[in-house]
């Protein structure tokens, strides 16, 4: 089983979200599973070649692009801490400049620099594949980076495509996307004068999937199809869904190093210095009696914030401590530097910053976990705060919906709410402030949580499953 894994993220070489986390957690336990996968992303120009070592394997490839020939160099490194080939390809003028996005959370996918960037990605991508020795089956691609590459890549090649976030599309001027290919309209399927990236995947994959089972089935609804409801529709057969797991070697309260103390489900009291150390660097009073509620992850609309602010206001006459850690959408930053500066400058703190030695240290020191997402297709913070020991509130939507079960005295692993509104928001948080004095039903929540498996290996042998399905069936 040869597979190529397509993916715009990688962590730790370039993250921004939860791409990242799947595209460097999902290939080294498909290789544990006996697949010869290797992970192929941009060269860009974050990643750090001090940190990781890398080797030239390629130089001075032809790449058409915009009427024009450019030269493309091919590396290749390690996963850290696995056996999972990583292919880099370095462009100056495309590829290798900046980081990931124009943007710090990825809303920037519809614009014109955008689609030069994974545009000429994509067909860098087959170049490659005409020069490597090492032939995959399987093409695997992810979102809408890499939407065009169903269609392009030659028949002889199976291609399958994980939808991680639907909401991020590709959408792009027909006149760009045809300048740029050379290729007949004819092989698209615009829309409004657009070429959208993810949609040419959902109809040119061999397979679709998504993040998690409750996605697969919203994002065949209006509500949550984002346009391309219809479209998936027609797919029906082929869309599946398959939960994310965790990288749980990485993510482990026993051996973190970024976290102040390490812990594990049996000896949980040690868990208690990471909140009072975080309430220390964080300028917060230092008093275990107040809980604790943090948030990572991207500012934007799909987190929430639209209640999570007006809520949270609320909130804060009660003796509590909130900690938000997130970069993206300015808009969300001003509004919550605005709030914070005006009542509560001593409860909130406020890390408008990437930062993953911060981020382990919100997830264990925190109570409680803060997700209230209007939409999320799989999300990791909440499993990341559950093996931490953190109780997330969560939303019953997507990928929240099949990971965060409601607490019911003994069983339940969080708080969950249905509706998308401040009113149902607010009754969970006044349910964890009721949790929060009762230590033993805490202390459940906490265990239940940290006692879920998460890695990757169940999911894993799902995607094995759909492989090998292309390979057999299609
Ligand atoms: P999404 O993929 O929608 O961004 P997920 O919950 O699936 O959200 O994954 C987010 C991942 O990115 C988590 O590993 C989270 O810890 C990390 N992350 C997000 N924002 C930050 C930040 N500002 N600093 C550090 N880590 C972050």
């Amino acid at each position: 089983m040869k597979v190529l894994f397509v993916s715009g993220e990688l962590a730790p070489f370039a993250k921004v979200g939860g791409l990242a986390d799947v595209a460097a957690a999902l290939p080294p336990a498909l290789f544990e599973l006996g697949a010869d996968i290797r992970i192929i992303i941009p060269r860009y120009g974050i990643i750090d070649s001090g940190k990781y070592p890398m080797e030239k394997i390629l130089s001075g490839i032809e790449v058409e692009f915009k009427g024009e020939k450019n030269k493309i160099n091919l590396f290749q490194a390690v996963l850290p801490g696995g056996s999972v080939m990583v292919y880099l390809i370095e462009n100056e003028r495309y590829l290798s400049k900046g980081g990931v996005y124009l943007s710090e959370d990825a809303s920037s996918c519809g614009n014109e620099a955008e689609f030069e960037r994974f545009g000429f990605f994509t067909v860098s991508v087959l170049e490659i594949l005409k020069n490597l020795e090492w032939q995959p089956q399987i093409i695997h691609c992810n979102d809408w980076h890499t939407g065009l590459l169903p269609l392009l890549a030659p028949k002889n090649f199976r291609t399958i495509t994980t939808i991680h976030n639907l909401a991020y599309q590709g959408r792009y001027r027909e006149e760009i996307v045809l300048s740029a290919l050379d290729k007949d309209k004819k092989i698209f399927h615009p829309k409004d004068g657009h070429i959208i990236a993810l949609r040419e995947a959902i109809l040119n994959s061999g397979l679709i999937n998504t993040v998690s089972l409750a996605y697969a089935k919203e994002i065949l609804t209006e509500e949550f199809g984002c346009g391309l409801e219809k479209d998936l529709e027609t797919r029906k057969k082929d869309l599946s869904g398959i939960l994310n797991g965790l990288d749980i070697n990485l993510f482990n309260p026993e051996t973190d190093t970024d976290i102040f103390r390490n812990f594990s489900v049996n000896n949980i009291s040690a868990r208690e210095e990471n909140k009072a150390r975080l309430q220390k660097i964080l300028g917060f009073a230092e008093d275990k009696n107040i809980p604790i509620f943090g948030f990572v992850g991207r500012l934007t609309e799909q987190k929430g914030f639209d209640i999570l602010i007006p809520a949270l206001e609320e909130m804060l006459g009660e003796n509590t401590q909130i900690v938000i850690l997130g970069s993206g959408d300015k808009n969300y930053e001003e509004k919550l530097t605005a709030f914070a500066r005006k009542n509560f400058a001593a409860k909130i703190s406020l890390n408008f910053k990437f930062d993953t030695g911060l981020a382990q240290k919100i997830y264990s020191g925190s109570d409680f976990f803060l997700v209230p997402s209007r939409f999320e297709p799989c999300g990791l913070i909440q499993m990341i705060a559950m093996r931490y020991g953190a109780v997330p509130i969560a939303r019953r939507t997507g990928g929240l919906r099949d990971t965060v079960i409601n607490y019911i005295e003994p069983d339940g692993n969080g708080i969950v709410f249905e509706k998308y509104d401040i009113k149902d928001l607010l009754e969970a948080l006044k349910k964890a402030m009721e949790i929060y004095q009762e230590k033993e039903k805490l202390l459940i929540l906490r265990k239940n949580g940290m006692a879920v498996d998460f890695s990757w290996r169940k999911s894993a042998m799902k995607y094995f499953e759909l492989y090998q399905k292309l390979i057999f069936t299609r």
